[in-house]
């Protein structure tokens, strides 16, 4: 039977495929020369207060120049780094990198800066070991551990075995906080929101794209914010291209928003401009963007 299907696969198996195949083994070639190099940068988009305008947070985003192709996308090279296992190793690079950048920019402004990364469930699964090493490596560099969080999807937590739970469960003893991102896309069972301490839910961009008062997704906004406040969990927003959908979701009490309407992701000096500008006048509630962000 084995045979029948493995023959029948190639049977399948077209020279577009053939193509498309090789392209994806050069891409994880090369993907393999870059890690650690200047090929790959990390922008950081800022997370708002939506309450008090304040800027305390950014989401650290992966961006890959390459030599021939440009940018990468994301969701292009990451699961060729997680078909490769290459994904480990990218992601320890993220790991530092950004603990290094939110270091310097504590140390720079003088302020509290909470800056999240993520981490794909094929690497969580890999990285077994690398919690004891992550958690040395912020003592050694003197970080404060809530300095940095998590970001994982609800997908890892769904199926979440032995070792996926006492994987987290040594995150969380490293100190590190933790955000759902894309919460509400997966098979949700919220059973996983008692089962874990969770610092954040992040409302996926797909329920904020649409929100208009009185809208079904409204509502499911202002249920999980609700929901999310009463397990001790704070809100970000994905996805925030409009003043209407950051007034909304302020009023709906949502604590955070992270969007193209309040910045895009930025390249780390644009950010480290912005935290200097920002620095220099008190918060006031978040109007139209970051100004010039
Ligand atoms: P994500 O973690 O959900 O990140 C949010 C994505 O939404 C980012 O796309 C961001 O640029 C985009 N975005 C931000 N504001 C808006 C908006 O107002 N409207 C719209 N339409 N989009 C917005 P990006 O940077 O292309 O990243 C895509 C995904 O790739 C991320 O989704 C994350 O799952 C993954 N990714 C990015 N960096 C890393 C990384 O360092 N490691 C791993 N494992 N995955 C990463
Ligand atoms: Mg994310
Ligand atoms: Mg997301
Ligand atoms: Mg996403």
């Amino acid at each position: 039977a084995a045979k029948a299907q493995g023959r029948n696969r190639f049977s399948h198996f077209t020279p577009s495929m053939q193509t498309a195949s090789q392209s994806r083994l050069r891409l994880a070639g090369d993907l393999r020369a870059a890690i650690g190099g200047p090929q790959f940068r990390l922008l950081y988009q800022p997370i708002v207060d939506l309450r008090t305008g304040a800027l305390r947070k950014a989401e650290a985003l992966l961006r890959w120049q390459h030599p021939a192709r440009g940018a990468v996308s994301p969701s292009e090279f990451i699961p060729v780094a997680e078909e490769t296992g290459l994904i480990v190793e990218l992601g320890d690079w993220v790991f530092r990198e950004t603990a290094r950048q939110v270091q310097a920019w504590q140390l720079r402004h003088g302020i509290d800066l909470e800056v999240s990364f993520n981490v794909s469930p094929v690497q969580f699964h890999r990285m077994d070991g690398l919690q004891a090493q992550w958690a040395r490596h912020l003592r050694e560099i003197g970080l404060p551990q809530r300095s940095l969080t998590l970001e994982i999807t609800e997908g890892l937590l769904l199926d979440a075995n032995q070792a996926v739970t006492e994987q987290l469960l040594k995150f969380r003893d490293a100190g590190l906080r933790v955000a759902i991102d894309d919460f509400g896309t997966g098979y949700s069972s919220l059973s996983y929101l008692k089962k874990f301490t969770i610092d954040y839910l992040k409302i996926d961009q797909s329920f904020v794209r649409n929100l208009s008062p009185d809208s079904e997704d409204m509502t499911l906004c202002e249920a999980i914010i609700a929901m999310a406040h009463k397990l001790g969990i704070q809100v970000i927003a994905e996805g925030v291209e409009s003043e209407a959908q950051q007034a909304l979701l302020a009023r709906a009490g949502c604590d955070f928003g992270q969007g193209y309407a309040l910045s895009r992701p930025l390249e780390a000096q644009a950010f480290d401009a912005l935290l200097a500008r920002r620095a220099e006048r008190p918060a006031r509630p978040a109007a139209a963007g970051l100004g010039g962000a």
